[in-house]
């Protein structure tokens, strides 16, 4: 039975928008971990309201990148012994690779297989990138 209060090691990605829970427990493949891994959903929250959170008992390498473009807001404990040893807060990445498609249907990366395509940052309020091969924009989620 895991305490869904604390945890005694691993990592808690907190202040989750309401909803966004379960996508990033998809995107983030947590589905994959042996250990325990707790999705909470709709917690109530001063701040948001709502949250959702999620609770991995294990070490495991976060794909920060993922889980920014999805959710910049979050942020990440780390716990050791019960204890949070470190604080981190997310925010959209300025440059990702191999994660988003273009979406400019005559792009060469449509066409030609190319791996770890570069996307940056134009626009941080509205998360559009732009595509290093066409220059075309896109955002994360018209590129899934
Ligand atoms: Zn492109």
């Amino acid at each position: 039975m895991i305490n869904v209060s604390q945890i005694k090691k691993g990592i808690v990605i907190d202040h989750i928008e309401a909803g966004h829970g379960f996508r990033i427990y998809k995107e983030l493949h947590l589905d994959q971990i042996k250990d325990p891994v707790v999705l909470l959903t709709n917690i109530p929250s001063e701040k948001m309201g709502k949250k959702d959170m999620l609770k991995i008992e294990t070490d495991v390498s976060i794909d920060m990148d993922v889980l920014g473009l999805i959710d910049p807001g979050v942020s990440i404990n780390y716990v050791r012994n019960g204890v949070v040893t470190k604080k981190l807060k997310l925010t959209l990445p300025r440059e990702v690779v191999g994660i988003m498609r273009c979406a400019n249907p005559r792009c060469i990366t449509q066409t030609e297989r190319v791996d770890d395509v570069h996307f940056y940052l134009v626009n941080e309020e509205k998360r559009i990138y732009r595509c290093e091969f066409c220059d075309a924009y896109t955002t994360f989620n018209e590129s899934r």
